[in-house]
C-alpha cells in the first residue's frame, strides 16, 4: 500500500473561508490540499454557499457586484496561482486523536499536520417540487443578499422563528408588502422580534400555514399554500420567496472529535480560530451562525491560516514537504 498523503494542511470545505485560507496558507508556503466536496450534493458542493445565489451586491471591491459563482471560481483561481492543490471529493471520516491527523476520502487515507475546517453550513429547505430550479431567481435564504432585487415587490417569508422575523422586518425596507407564512398559530420568535413585526405595517401573517410549492417559468410568480387546519389550498401572487426555517452546520463528520454548542455549530476559543484540538482551525459559517456573511467567512478563513502557520512554526511541525497528490479522481 503506498504512503499516506502528508501536507502541512488539509482544508476542508471551498466555500469563502476554506478558498481564502487557501489563498493565505499557500503564499505562506504551506503547500494547501483543499478538499472542495462534490457537485452532487447539495450540502457540501464546491464553492459553498455562494454557488446557490445569483448576484452578490456586498461583496467589497466589485461596484456593479458580482455573479455568486464567479465570485467563487475567482476565490478558488487565486488560491491556485499560488499553489494550492484541490480534489473535488469529500472526506468520509477524521480521526483527530493523534498528529499527523488522518482524513479519509472513502478507502484512501490522508496525513495532514494541521487542519482547517471550513464546512460551512446549509439553509434548511422546504423540500417544494420547484423550490430548488427557482432557486436564486425568486427563491432565497438570505434577506441581506437578495432583499434589495425586490424594491417595491410583494414577497412571502416562510418561518415563525427569530430568523423569519428578522427577514421579514429586513425585507420591509424594500418590499411593498411582506407575507409572513408560519406553519403553527404560535411564533416560535423571542417577543421584542414579534413585537417589532407585529408593529410593522408592511408584514402581515397568514398562520396555521404552509407552502406547497413555488410557481413561475424563470422567475418566482407565485406560491401554492394549504391551510393546515381547514386543508383549504390557495395560491398567493409574490415575486420572491424567502426560506427563513434555520440553518444547520455541516458538522456530522466531526462529532465526538470538535466541541461543537447544541445546536452543532463548532467552538472556537477566544478570537482565534482555534477547535479544542491543537493544530485543527475552523472557520466561516462552520463556527459563525450570527453574522454568515461571504465577507466575514472570508475574513475568518484568514484568520484560520495565520492560526495555522503561527501554530506550525511554534510547534516545528511544519516541513513544507509535499507528497504525491493523486490527480486521477
Ligand atoms: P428556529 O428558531 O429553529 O425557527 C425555525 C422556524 O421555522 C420555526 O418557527 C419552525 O416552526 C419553522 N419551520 C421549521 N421547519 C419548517 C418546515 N419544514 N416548514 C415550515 N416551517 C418550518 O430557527 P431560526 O429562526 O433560524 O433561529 C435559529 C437560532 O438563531 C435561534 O436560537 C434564534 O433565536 C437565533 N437567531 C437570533 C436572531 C437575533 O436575535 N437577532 C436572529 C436570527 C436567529 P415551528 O415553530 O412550528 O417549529
Amino acid at each position: 500500500m503506498s504512503k499516506p498523503l502528508v501536507r502541512d494542511v488539509i482544508i476542508i470545505g471551498s466555500g469563502p473561508a476554506g478558498l481564502t485560507a487557501a489563498i493565505y496558507a499557500a503564499r505562506a508556503n504551506l503547500d494547501p490540499l483543499v478538499i472542495e466536496g462534490e457537485p452532487s450534493s447539495s450540502s457540501d458542493q464546491p464553492g459553498g454557499q455562494l454557488m446557490l445565489t445569483t448576484e452578490v451586491e456586498n461583496y467589497p471591491g466589485f461596484i456593479e457586484g458580482v455573479m455568486g459563482p464567479e465570485l467563487m471560481a475567482n476565490f478558488r483561481a487565486q488560491a491556485a496561482r499560488f499553489g494550492a492543490d484541490f480534489l473535488t471529493r469529500k472526506i468520509t471520516k477524521v480521526d483527530f486523536s493523534e498528529r499527523p491527523f488522518r482524513l479519509w476520502i472513502e478507502d484512501t487515507e490522508l496525513h495532514a499536520r494541521s487542519v482547517i475546517v471550513s464546512t460551512g453550513a446549509r439553509s434548511l429547505m422546504l423540500d417544494l417540487p420547484n423550490e430548488s430550479r427557482l432557486m436564486g431567481y425568486g427563491v432565497s435564504t438570505c434577506a441581506t443578499c437578495d432583499g434589495f432585487f425586490f424594491r417595491g415587490r410583494e414577497i412571502a417569508v416562510v418561518g415563525g422563528g427569530d430568523s423569519a422575523l428578522e427577514e421579514a422586518t429586513f425585507l420591509t425596507k424594500f418590499a411593498q408588502k411582506v407575507t409572513v407564512i408560519h406553519r403553527r398559530k404560535e411564533l416560535r420568535a423571542s417577543k421584542i422580534m414579534q413585537d417589532r413585526a407585529f408593529r410593522n405595517p408592511k408584514i402581515e401573517f397568514l398562520w396555521d400555514t404552509v407552502v406547497t410549492d413555488v410557481l413561475g417559468d424563470t422567475t418566482v410568480s407565485g406560491i401554492k399554500l394549504r391551510n393546515i387546519v381547514n386543508g383549504e389550498e390557495s395560491e398567493l401572487a409574490v415575486a420572491g420567496l424567502f426560506v427563513a426555517i434555520g440553518h444547520v452546520p455541516n458538522t456530522d463528520l466531526f462529532k465526538g472529535q470538535l466541541d461543537m454548542e447544541d445546536n452543532g455549530y463548532l467552538i472556537t476559543q477566544g478570537k482565534s480560530t482555534r477547535t479544542n484540538v491543537e493544530g485543527v482551525f475552523a472557520c466561516g459559517d462552520v463556527q459563525d451562525h450570527t453574522y454568515r456573511q461571504a465577507i466575514t467567512a472570508a475574513g475568518s478563513g484568514c484568520m484560520a491560516a495565520i492560526d495555522a502557520e503561527r501554530w506550525l512554526e511554534a510547534t516545528g511541525e511544519a516541513e513544507h514537504e509535499i507528497m504525491e497528490t493523486p490527480r486521477n479522481w
